[in-house]
């Protein structure tokens, strides 16, 4: 039953984004003027772990590659990115290695890898890592797990005293906890709308569509440097949640609390556009004074995130002795 739910309402998804995009400015943002750490200068250490996790090797990199920012920003106008300065004498600062390396999930590590019966379905192994549907009574996917996973990894090595893969597999962790605040990447879409989906390819192909515009609005809004949505990031105060598990829970509640807001108003705006295609920045921008709405519930979410996710850092470095 629960793989016949899975075809029915994913087989109409071809392929599947993995999350907001900006991930190097929104961890920016959160951690740069905020951890009383931030500028410590760590020294670079070579990779020594013995991982029972799967990767795509040909993607993943185990150097250090701060200094060398991969640059995706889809603005066609100025773009806004963190400094990315290269080491210097071995060593970047704590900032820089959290921002650098939240990006890294993203870049393949986590494709083309066999990890679930149902990866064929959406596509690809990623997305079996960055998200967590709730369908029904029903959950799918490793997104949570993915976060607890890097947790657990950055704890063995600052327990080594390996400050550097300390940071650097916290950084996974913040991308995927990221990820999971992200509405789509918790339910296809609306509960009435997943339900459609099952029967109606039409719908299963605007909640697509649906997914990856709201992606491209987040990176609209950071890549932009948006005053208000930076204001919702920087400003946050920290939440201090006590254990990991509920930590997921309010992420993903968050998320998924806005999937009917953010989708009515996607769809007031766009309207049959979004059944034809995903939404670009071009298209946000030629509508920016209709798109107050959805502005104030996704500064809303990436807000209270931010508080979340800031909560989680810094409870995490005393726990591990760095501050
Ligand atoms: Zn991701």
């Amino acid at each position: 039953m629960k793989q016949l739910i899975t075809l029915l309402v994913l087989g109409f998804y071809c392929v599947i984004t993995f999350g907001w995009s900006a991930h190097e400015v929104l961890t920016y943002l959160l951690v740069k003027d905020f951890l009383p750490n931030s500028d410590k200068l760590i020294q670079i250490t070579p990779y020594n772990y013995d991982e029972k996790r799967v990767y795509n090797k040909d993607f993943l990199r185990l150097d250090d590659y701060c200094g060398e920012f991969i640059k995706s920003c889809p603005l066609s106008n100025a773009c806004y990115y963190p400094p990315d300065p290269k080491p210097i004498d071995g060593k970047v600062p704590v900032w820089q290695i959290l921002t650098v390396y939240s990006v890294e999930p993203d870049l393949g590590m986590d494709e083309g890898l066999q990890l679930s019966p149902l990866q064929n379905i959406i596509g690809n192994s990623q997305g079996v890592r960055h998200m967590k549907y709730n369908i029904a009574i029903f959950e799918f996917f490793e997104g949570s797990e993915s976060f607890y996973y890097f947790v657990n990894m950055s704890k063995e090595a600052f327990n080594r005293g390996d400050e550097y893969w300390g940071y650097r597999f916290l950084a996974r962790a913040i991308h995927y906890l990221e990820d999971l605040s992200m509405p789509y990447h918790n339910t296809p879409g609306t509960f009435f709308d997943t339900l459609r989906a099952f029967t109606d390819k039409e719908m299963a192909h605007l909640l697509s569509n649906s997914h990856y515009s709201y992606d491209e609005y987040l990176a609209y809004l950071l890549y932009g440097y948006d005053q208000d949505t930076v204001k919702g990031i920087v400003q946050a105060q920290p939440e201090y949640t006590r254990y990991l598990r509920r930590l997921i829970q309010k992420v993903r509640l968050l998320g998924l609390n806005n999937i009917d807001g953010v989708d009515r108003l996607l769809r007031r705006t766009y309207g049959d556009l979004l059944g034809k295609r995903v939404l670009t920045t071009a298209d946000y921008a030629a509508h920016e004074n209709d798109l107050e709405e959805l502005k104030q519930i996704t500064i809303g979410i990436i807000s209270r995130f931010s508080s979340l996710a800031r909560g989680f850092i810094l409870s995490f470095l005393k726990e591990v002795g760095q501050i």
